[in-house]
């Protein structure tokens, strides 16, 4: 079975009916799903869906591009949603120096306080980054090793490295699929098997056949079979290898 890594089924304009969302994604296989907050709403939101549905997940934070405009005492919202029992980790949270929405100097402080609440609450880190890996990988380094997440993994080779010496692990989206990803495919060669986990991004990032549509959950396993092409082996590996990883890092 399949474990989606990272999905926003909490984004109501895009999945208006997320038991839908959750049934097709059971039928195509996949039996978990860990659904990613943003900011406050969003947050709360995919702890909503985690209450109210056994393989759903919950991961609570402040994205990079929503820090700008989090309201007053934030952190410590973001802290009460945290000790539910069903997020399982601190995200999305990072850098990101492609979309300017929030200056860099806050990303930055965003970032340091939810890394010093995550380590004060014992809880894995998803990342989100965006042309910023040295500045991130930096910050990290400076940390030490922990369990960190890197979502939709679009650093060069030497960022995924320094990312796997922290004990790191990677997210694989659809463009494993696309047919100009070569550099990805190549990428993912070099890390080992147990370092990667799957994630459809839903609603972005669909795999082929469905690019420039909405993306689903429950089109995970073709993300899986785009890694083992790439990776030369079977899907039942990939899936096998991915899932275990998964299970290990959300403790789920
Ligand atoms: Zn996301």
């Amino acid at each position: 079975m399949l474990i989606d890594t990272h999905c926003h089924l909490n984004f109501p304009d895009a999945f208006p009916d997320p038991a839908a969302e959750i049934e097709a994604a059971r039928v195509a296989g996949v039996e978990a799903l860990v659904v990613v907050g943003i900011d406050l709403e969003s947050s709360e939101a995919a702890l909503r869906l985690a209450d109210s549905f056994e393989e759903v997940h919950a991961v609570v934070g402040m994205h990079p591009n929503t820090a700008g405009e989090a309201p007053e005492g934030w952190l410590s919202q973001i802290e009460a949603l945290a000790r539910r029992p069903k997020a399982v980790a601190i995200g999305e949270i990072g850098l990101d120096f492609h979309w300017k929405d929030t200056p860099p100097d806050m990303q930055m402080q965003a970032l340091l306080a939810q890394l010093d609440l995550a380590a004060r609450l014992d809880k894995p880190i998803v990342f989100h980054c965006r042309e910023a890996y040295d500045e991130l990988l930096t910050v990290l380094e400076a940390r030490g090793s922990g369990r960190y997440l890197f979502h939709c993994f679009s650093g060069d080779l030497d960022h995924a490295r320094r990312a796997l010496a922290l004990g790191g692990i990677l997210g694989v989206d659809g463009p494993i699929t696309y047919p100009k990803s070569e550099a990805l495919r190549e990428l993912v060669r070099a890390v080992p098997l147990d370092r990667l986990v799957l994630e459809t991004d839903s609603p972005f990032m669909p795999p082929v056949p469905y690019r420039s549509k909405t993306n689903h959950p429950a089109y995970l396993s073709l993300i899986c079979d785009g890694l083992a092409q790439a990776l030369v082996t079977t899907p039942e590996e990939v899936e096998s290898a991915t899932t275990r990883t998964a299970k290990a890092f959300f403790g789920i």
